[in-house]
């Protein structure tokens, strides 16, 4: 037998942890890192947050879970609290960022079926999309390295490029329900939509009857110095996806609609044994009593600029390296001069500086620290980086 009892579809780096604390992570033979990967977004509060702990210690120890055949206090207080927050009227919990778009998926061809229109079920979505793993998932990005030899896919999705309104709008047809967009692409390589592209995509649904569903797995919960990341356009979607920071390393996600896009959302046409219970629900609620504090996501915003302003001053010392810095708030990338291999520069600083970034698509090192940075961690990220260019060949140059 040579598999590994671990099914071995991730390329794991030689990083072990085996502990947090804060903005660090320790690895297994004792080493330090300095973590802007935040578990890939996840972990907003950083490592080992003392109301987070707490929080699910102490439900842990009341009621971890009863299945949705209950009544739930829990679900409702946290639904209650996010749909005050945001532009939803009911929320669907689910336990991971690509169950939260599967029910935003189903919300939307539910909901055009309800209104009589069965054959309005084709999404619009976008080159380079990444919107999670399932079936539906996968169908709704073209990325070959994610759909190839899982065809069969379902049926129902067509793809424009990202950030072109003109493309996109010219998809839509007598069977479309509507569009599904990271309002920030993460995963594709951290491209920002542009104000055109999204308030674009935002009216062309309400002069079609279309809905607009953004995936704001990644991007939405405070990453972008706001919230949501809809919150810079000036728009609102009809359904959004969320996950990543909900939860904070608690394994949660969320559909969150308007009343009238979940209009054909009924009883018995949803449903996950273990989406929303009390010990998720606790662990959201914790997020929120930080996230929701006076100054939380100014500190998001102020480091942010601050990162993004030392980013830009190091790329003319290092020009071989780094092109360049898109995002916003904490979800920034560092485009790479054309023939750096991001793994490779994501590998060099880890293993040689200590420091922990997640690669991208289009060339891009994504820098996605916990949102609770301080200065000291940001001077230190620059150091840390400033270094790893320093010393860094590329291996297209030997
Ligand atoms: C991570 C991610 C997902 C999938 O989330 P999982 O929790 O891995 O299922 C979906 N959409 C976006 C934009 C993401 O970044």
């Amino acid at each position: 037998m040579t598999i590994t009892a671990l099914m071995p579809v991730y390329p794991r780096c030689g990083v072990r942890p085996v502990r947090g604390e804060g903005c660090y992570l320790i690895s297994e033979d004792g080493s330090r890192y300095l973590d802007m990967a935040a578990g890939i977004a996840v972990n907003a509060l950083g490592h080992g947050h003392p109301h987070l702990v707490k929080t699910i210690a102490e439900q842990a120890a009341t009621l971890m879970h009863v299945s949705n055949l209950y009544g739930s206090p829990q679900g409702e207080a946290l639904a209650e609290r996010i749909v005050a927050n945001s532009f939803a009227d009911t929320v669907f919990f689910t336990n991971s960022g690509t169950e939260a778009v599967e029910c935003a998926i189903k919300t939307a061809r539910r909901f055009h079926y309800a209104a009589g229109n069965p054959e309005r079920s084709k999404i619009i979505t976008f080159n380079n999309a990444f919107h999670g793993r399932t079936m539906g998932a996968i169908s709704a990005t073209n990325q070959p390295k994610m759909r190839d030899g899982f065809e069969p896919l379902l049926p129902g999705f067509a793809y424009a490029p990202f950030n072109d309104l003109d493309a996109a709008l010219a998809l839509i047809d007598d069977t479309t329900a509507g569009f599904m967009v990271e309002t920030i692409q993460g995963e594709g390589g951290v491209s920002v939509g542009t104000p055109e592209f999204i308030t674009g995509l935002r009216k062309a649904c309400d002069e079609h009857g279309l809905l607009l569903i953004l995936d704001e797995v990644q991007c939405g919960y405070g990453r972008t110095g706001k919230m949501w990341a809809y919150e810079h356009y000036g728009i609102e979607p009809d359904i959004m996806a969320v996950a990543k920071g909900i939860g904070a390393g608690f394994p949660l996600g969320a559909c969150l609609a308007t009343e009238r896009a979940a209009s054909g959302m009924v009883i018995g046409t949803h449903g996950s044994t273990y989406g929303g219970n009390p010990l998720a629900m606790a662990a959201g609620q914790a997020v929120l009593d930080v996230m929701l504090e006076e100054g939380f996501l100014a500190n998001v915003e102020a480091m942010g600029e601050r990162l993004r302003s030392a980013l830009e001053q190091l790329i003319p010392n290092h020009d071989h390296v780094f092109e360049s810095v898109r995002g916003k708030g904490l979800m920034l990338g560092l485009k790479l001069k054309a023939g750096v291999e991001p793994r490779e520069f994501v590998a060099h600083a880890r293993d040689n500086h200590g420091l922990l970034l997640v690669a991208a698509g289009e060339n891009v090192v994504r820098i996605l620290p916990p949102l609770v940075i301080e200065d000291a961690h940001v001077a230190e990220c620059i150091d840390k980086l400033s270094a790893a260019a320093r010393v860094f060949v590329p291996a297209s140059d030997d």
